[in-house]
């Protein structure tokens, strides 16, 4: 099919949720993807999703031996990777029980039902959660509830209740708000779609300090900043505190669609046969992408995040001469760049899109930089020398 019929075919057919962009691509090769002959850089990676970028040999080998061996079994029965699997995932780390399912939703859909069980074990009431404003847990009821956006949750009221939103990294505005009711605080350790907006550490910490002392829960949303995206296995790492639950997805299975929530073993124990299940959720496929993704993390990639982030960070810097970049911020290979409102950042998306550099946007007016995990320095070099040029051109 030509591209032409392909967007007009989808068009017809998929309902109109998304605003594509006028491209259809083929494949994949590294951080390059590859659209009617023409070569593009990807700093998207399928909104943090594709870690290992496209077409990675150990990647796709590990899925395809899989899926030739067993794709899905269901929940009633054991396999190899899943056992190998969650037993990497746990080891060395803060938590003892996982739970898998297929998305960044669902995931915290897991873990706010979890919460509710074990205050519903106690018979305790404590039916609030405080979520941040400007937020993002989501596209499920319960989630659009949890994301402190009402353009996402407005149209689909009545939606579940129990959530309260306070502003972000305003500790006084969190005090004010918990009292008996509160049963747990989920955030973003940076919020991602809102912009690259970081929890400052006299924030987050001060409030795991309150949650302890008060037995509220902290939630974790890593959805975005987790799996070695900041350039730690997860966001909370960079901070001196350790949360309850976290919440995972995106870059999770290297694009094989997973979801995790993730807790300490008193809290998860509160669930007990058939209180939660899914159908997909752990099936061998996305364990045998997921085994792979968590190797390569332990073994250099983390590190690469790191060097590869400062890099990108300190060359981006440079673009600080355009008086209309208002701020540079972010951890590891999640960063932002916010334009002064005169320049719009969907112009610039599509310019550099028109230059074969796929970037995204987020918050209110800012570009979103958030390539795959191995993407390198001269791959940076070259994208930054492209927006440098993009942005000369403004007037
Ligand atoms: C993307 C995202 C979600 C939602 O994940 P889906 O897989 O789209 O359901 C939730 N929380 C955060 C922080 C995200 O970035």
């Amino acid at each position: 099919m030509k591209t032409e019929q392909i967007i007009q075919t989808v068009n017809k057919f998929y309902m109109p949720v998304f605003n594509r962009h006028q491209i259809s691509f083929s494949h994949g090769k590294g951080c390059k993807l590859y659209a009617d002959g023409k070569e593009y850089l990807d700093f998207a990676a399928g909104i943090a999703v594709n870690c290992l970028g496209y077409g990675d040999s150990e990647l796709t080998k590990a899925i395809a031996e899989q899926a030739s061996k067993l794709i899905h079994i269901s929940s009633y029965f054991y396999t190899d990777v899943l056992a190998e699997y969650v037993s990497n995932f746990l080891e060395n780390s803060d938590f003892e029980k996982i739970f898998l399912c297929n998305s960044g939703s669902e995931a915290n859909e897991g873990a706010i039902k979890l919460v509710r069980k074990y205050y519903y074990n106690l018979g305790i009431k404590k039916p609030i959660i405080l979520t941040a404003l400007n937020s993002f847990h989501g596209r499920t009821l319960a989630t659009t509830a949890a994301t402190g956006q009402t353009k996402y949750s407005e149209p689909y009221a009545p939606l579940p209740e129990g959530f309260k939103h306070i502003p972000y990294n305003d500790i006084t505005a969190f005090m004010n708000a918990i009292d008996k009711n509160t049963g747990a605080v989920m955030l973003e350790i940076i919020q991602g779609e809102g912009g690259i907006i970081q929890a400052s550490s006299e924030y987050i910490e001060k409030i795991a300090e309150i949650c302890k002392q008060n037995k509220i829960f902290l939630i974790i949303d890593e959805v975005q900043t987790g799996m070695g995206r900041t350039g730690k296995m997860f966001g909370y790492q960079h901070y001196n505190f350790v949360p309850d639950i976290i919440t995972l997805a995106k870059g999770i299975a290297g694009g094989v669609p997973m979801g995790a929530f993730v807790a300490r073993g008193d809290i998860a124990n509160a669930f007990k046969s058939g209180d939660h299940g899914n159908t997909f959720g752990g099936n061998p496929l996305a364990c045998s992408a997921g085994i792979v993704v968590l190797n390569r993390l332990k073994n250099g990639l983390l590190e690469h995040v790191q060097e590869t982030g400062e890099y990108f960070l300190d060359q981006l810097k440079s673009l600080k001469k355009y008086s209309f970049v208002k701020d540079i911020r972010g951890k590891g290979l999640l960063i932002g760049l916010e334009l002064e409102e005169s320049v719009k950042s969907k112009d610039i998306i599509d310019k550099m899109q028109d230059n074969c550099y796929i970037i995204i946007g987020c918050g209110k007016n800012a570009l979103r930089f958030c390539p795959p995990l191995i993407i390198t320095k001269a791959e940076i070099d070259l994208m930054i020398n492209q927006l440098d040029k993009v942005f000369s051109l403004i007037k």
